[in-house]
């Protein structure tokens, strides 16, 4: 028996000596000293990088069946009911608390006083980020050939991220409109003058269709006229519209330069927020001029226009610094002027926002 178990632990010791020692059954070590498990974890981590790569991937290819959902779904965002609006008596705009309850305010420099002087932004660092806007895409795709899927369906055209958004927001214009196939400003304009579609339109004292450059490639988007918009047939010329105007100059931009309209062509009376059939009745019109129009950026500014043109009811906290997309087109929202005469807290971030649409304008126009 001795002799058996020194023959064996010599036999052990001569295999040590040629093949190195012996190891415990288990885990087989790899070339780098670790262990199978370890690099299936690796290996399924990556995979799940590949997973998710292709996932975002698809997500990126995909249309969006409403703008900026994508983000919508991200955030997880749940409605608010914050909505009532009356703004100052002489002055059409959303009030404090209207437009933010989240803690932008608080973010806010509290020495934020008057925006800044004229500048170039091109030494500015772009804070925001993207919600998923796609560059403003431009395709030789023709609206008078659909676009079919690989089952030979018609894909909807505002959903078809081939397609320019020119004929994507232009699909949003209802069929039955009679100003669907109208081709100029002056022509469109000229209809809203003559049309009435809801009550407010009945009352009005001007229509008040919008007004600057017909092929300005940034186009502000207010919520809808007030007092002084009224009588002078023109957006933002009260208070309001005076320090947009300087917002406009602090990132270089004159009046004139930009295209300004609203979601509602009419005032509605005593300031009040905007009726769901006032919207349903005018927002197509806003849709046919953008599609005119054909801007490279859009700037909402104040609550109800953002939350209008992109579907949501979120808070403009939620909303403002960064990019949303609106059928191709780059879209940003920030504090409506109104909100800033009552909150010069408001001030800085609004400055934050335009910057970061001032930079985006140059990369997509070529402008430095
Ligand atoms: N507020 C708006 O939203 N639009 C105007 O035109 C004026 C004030």
């Amino acid at each position: 028996m001795r002799t058996l178990l020194q023959q064996l632990r010599s036999l052990i010791e001569r295999e040590a000596a040629m093949h190195g020692p012996l190891v415990p059954l288990g885990e087989p070590e790899s070339e780098d000293g670790r262990s199978a498990r370890e690099q299936d974890g690796d290996t399924q981590a990556k995979s799940e990088t590949a997973t998710a790569a292709t996932a975002q991937d698809v997500q990126n290819a995909r249309s969006q069946p409403t703008p900026d959902k994508a983000s919508r779904d991200a955030e997880g965002e749940t409605a608010t009911t914050d909505d009532a609006a009356d703004g100052p008596a002489d002055e059409r705009g959303p009030t404090d608390t209207d437009e933010n309850t989240t803690s932008d305010a608080a973010s806010a420099s509290p020495d934020a006083g008057d925006l800044p002087a004229p500048s170039t932004v091109s030494d500015t660092t772009a804070t925001g980020s993207s919600d998923g806007a796609s560059s403003a895409p431009s395709s030789p795709s023709d609206a008078s050939m659909p676009n079919r899927d690989l089952f030979g369906n018609e894909v909807d055209p505002t959903e078809d991220p081939s397609r320019p958004p020119r004929e994507r927001v232009g699909a949003l214009v209802p069929d039955d409109a009679p100003y669907r196939e109208i081709d100029s400003l002056a022509d469109l304009e000229e209809w809203v003058a003559q049309n009435t579609l809801v009550p407010i339109d009945e009352d009005r004292t001007n229509p008040v269709f919008g007004v600057g450059d017909p092929e300005a490639n940034l186009l502000i988007i207010g919520e809808a006229p007030g007092a002084n918009e009224d009588e002078q047939g023109e957006p933002f010329v009260g208070r309001a519209g005076q320090l947009l105007d300087k917002i406009l100059e602090a990132i270089n931009f004159q009046r004139q330069d930009v295209y300004i309209a609203n979601i509602l062509k009419s005032r509605p009376p005593n300031n009040r927020d905007p009726l769901a059939e006032e919207v349903d009745a005018h927002i197509p019109i806003l849709y046919k001029q953008i599609a005119l129009i054909q801007p490279a950026v859009i700037l909402c500014v104040g609550k109800v226009a953002a939350n209008t043109m992109l579907d949501r009811r979120s808070s403009l906290g939620s909303l403002r610094g960064k990019e949303h997309d609106f059928y191709g087109i780059p879209l940003y929202a920030t504090y409506h002027p109104a909100a800033l005469l009552r909150n010069s807290n408001w001030k800085r971030p609004t400055w934050e926002d335009v910057k970061l649409v001032r930079t985006r304008y140059d990369e997509l126009t070529g402008t430095s």
